[in-house]
């Protein structure tokens, strides 16, 4: 049996671009634009022109014909760099996945090379206010009208939808038996909706989470969508949102370790250098020990994460739902201790703007919570893993 737990030199050569290129922006301009109110369209675009945002999307449509886990890496790397893109989350890896897998040719067509070059990007809007974490509340609905579709209900949490073109909402449409009567129930269905149709209000949600991506609430009144809006079949339901949630899980762990990785570097420089009894702070196992630990934890995390994205491109989607979440929760936690050891290494310039380690506190503790929290992915594992009754 040959098998080996390193990665292929092509992605160890694509993890040393994208870092490479993202360290010429780096944290510095990253909280600048975001305490700005800006966008970092700058490093988004550049990434984008340069195969690395679509780097998991065919190349007939603009990609550049690679897998979930060169994207991951993508995003993990921008991260370590100082520069977490939130909106890798859900364009290229969410709605690129679903719409490469769903979509008609000529909806690949129209929306596949500007999500792949980062002019259209595309959000994803699930969440809703009295739904939360039970998805399967969600009460937006999508009624026909003759050859149009007509959406209504509100969303939260909606990040990015200031600097999208278009977004991915998840609505539900009555579903209607093999006689083509109205069964009464209703089924999850995947709209592209532009942000600026008529009807679809969006506010923004004031955070204390330090990102150049807003969070939105969503209004959805009476939108009116041609019919190839609708994104695969108005029948294929949970299977087809289920093709974007591996993903989400897989990028979301991409985006901890990557914060991570970033505090963990930071921090053990300034271990090694800030003086203030004999030696360096860093010889004290007070300090190094919490680090070390962390440091193990997000090479555990980045070992899942790796895995679950090497099953999601070999089609193993079924086994790929275990590790992405396992990936999550991992990475969620060691992104959250090691963020956490790495502030106090700072003393007090752990939270000075400077420095910029304070600004990791929420980044980091955002991954415990979204796009899936840590109960829910226990409730999984306990139920999926382990064989415990259901308990939600
Ligand atoms: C920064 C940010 C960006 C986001 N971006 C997007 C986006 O782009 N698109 C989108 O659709 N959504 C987005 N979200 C929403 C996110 O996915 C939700 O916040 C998340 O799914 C949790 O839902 P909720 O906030 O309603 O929490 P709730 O569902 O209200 O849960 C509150 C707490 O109760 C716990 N809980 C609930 N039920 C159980 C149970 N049965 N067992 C144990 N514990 C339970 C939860 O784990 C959680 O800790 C974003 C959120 C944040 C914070």
């Amino acid at each position: 049996m040959s098998s080996t737990f390193v990665e292929s030199e092509e992605r160890i050569e694509l993890r040393k671009q994208v870092f490479k290129l993202a360290s010429k922006y780096g944290q510095e301009y990253f909280l600048k634009k975001a305490r700005a109110g800006e966008k970092t369209d700058e490093l988004w675009l550049e990434l984008g022109k340069s195969g690395y945002l679509g780097v998991n999307l065919p190349e007939e449509y603009g990609g550049g014909g690679g897998g979930l886990g060169d994207v991951a890496a993508v995003l993990e790397e921008v991260g370590a760099a100082g520069c977490p893109l939130l909106l890798m989350v859900v364009s290229p890896a969410i709605c690129g996945t679903v719409i490469n897998k769903y979509g008609t040719p000529a909806q690949k067509e129209r929306w596949l090379p500007g999500i792949a070059d980062g002019t259209e990007t595309m959000a994803f809007a699930i969440t809703e206010p009295d739904a939360g974490t039970n998805s399967h509340n969600i009460v937006t609905t999508a009624r026909r009208d003759g050859d149009e579709w007509v959406l209504n209900g509100k969303k939260v949490f909606i990040s990015g939808l200031d600097e999208s073109k278009n977004v991915l909402v998840v609505a539900r449409a009555e579903a209607v038996d093999d006689e083509g009567q109205k069964t009464g129930k209703l089924k999850p269905c995947l709209f592209v909706v532009p942000t600026d149709a008529p009807g679809f209000e969006f506010t923004p949600i004031p955070m204390e989470f330090i990102s150049p991506e807003t969070q939105f609430q969503v209004f959805i009144d009476d939108v009116r969508l041609p019919a190839d809006a609708l994104i695969g079949d108005e029948d294929g339901g949970l299977v087809q949102l289920f093709a974007g949630l591996n993903p989400e899980r897989i990028m979301a762990a991409s985006f901890a370790t990557g914060i991570a990785r970033f505090a963990l570097s930071k921090a053990t420089a300034y271990a090694k250098e800030r003086t203030v009894f004999q030696g360096p702070i860093g010889a004290h196992q007070a300090i190094a020990h919490p680090l070390a630990k962390a440091h193990i934890e997000v090479e555990l995390a980045r070992l899942m994460t790796q895995k679950a994205a090497a099953l999601v491109d070999e089609g193993k989607d079924f086994e790929a739902g275990e590790a992405a979440n396992m990936a999550k929760y991992a990475a969620a936690e060691a992104s959250c201790s090691a963020v956490d050891a790495s502030v106090h290494t700072f003393g007090g310039n752990g939270l000075t703007q400077e420095y910029g380690m304070g600004a990791l506190v929420a980044a980091s503790r955002v991954m415990r919570i979204a796009p899936v929290s840590k109960e829910m992915i226990l409730n999984f594992v306990s139920m999926h893993s382990l064989g415990l009754p259901k308990s939600y």
